[in-house]
């Protein structure tokens, strides 16, 4: 099925506009003109594979919409481009912070905007499709460090940046045990901040969250942690073989 373009604007030329070209190259489309409409239609029955989202919408700010869908599990990973006619430096900061992808600044050439968007879908490709081939398994574990991704058994796991940078560290010095400390100094750069506790409380939180991968991050008591050396034949048993 053609994937599904959500276009948040209430703009009504722009949006029939957008509309009209999204349609034009293919793409399915949903439209909405206030945040109350972009939230129903996001967390609806079916997730768009990527949102247009402008940034002065008559209810609420398209910044405010952005950071509620990223608190929602659904759409937690969904691509964000942010439509905006404001072009300072300190907008297009608070958009990355609330989670934005991409940023347009109006004027744009529809052009420009939907090769944005076919770049941004290609980039949010499963790494079931193998587009990337940077996907690198292991057991029932795959990551792609360039797309700061990560599944098990092909279900996505949704880490925060710092949870994937931890992973991705104990994954590159895998069958090393790596000190609580050198944790410290690699993945949080050593924040004053943060102390040896912190370390335990993320790899705990990493470990959860990968499940029957969970078990890969081995503990060494009173030293650290290890990725395993070799994850076992067996343990890809559960998943499928092609
Ligand atoms: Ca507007």
């Amino acid at each position: 099925m053609a994937q599904l373009v959500l276009i948040i604007e209430d703009e009504k030329d722009l949006l029939v506009t957008l509309e009209y070209n999204l349609k034009r190259e293919g793409y399915r489309t949903r439209t909405a003109t206030t945040g109350r409409e972009a939230l129903l239609a996001a967390l609806g029955t079916e997730t768009p594979d990527v949102v247009l989202l402008d940034l002065m919408l008559p209810d609420m700010p398209g910044t405010e919409v952005c950071r509620r869908l990223r608190e929602n599990e659904r759409t937690r990973r969904m691509p964000i481009v942010m439509l905006t006619a404001k072009t300072d430096e300190v907008d297009r900061v608070v958009g990355f912070e609330v989670g934005a992808d991409d940023y347009v600044a109006k004027p744009f050439s529809i052009r420009e905007l939907l090769l944005r968007v076919r770049a941004i879908l290609r980039r949010a490709q499963p790494v079931s499709q193998e587009e990337s081939g940077q996907a690198h398994q292991l057991g029932r574990l795959a990551i792609d460090v360039a797309a700061h991704r990560a599944w098990v058994d092909k279900e996505e796991v949704s880490l925060t940046a710092l949870e994937f940078r931890l992973l991705r560290t104990l994954l590159e010095r895998r069958g090393r045990v790596q000190t609580r400390e050198a944790l410290l100094t690699d993945v949080w750069e050593m924040s004053p901040e943060v102390t040896t506790r912190t370390v335990d409380t993320h790899v705990k939180r990493v470990r959860q969250k990968l499940g029957v991968a969970g078990s890969y991050i081995e503990t060494l008591r009173g030293v650290g942690y290890r990725f395993i050396e070799a994850v076992r034949d067996d343990s890809t048993s559960g998943s499928e073989r092609p």
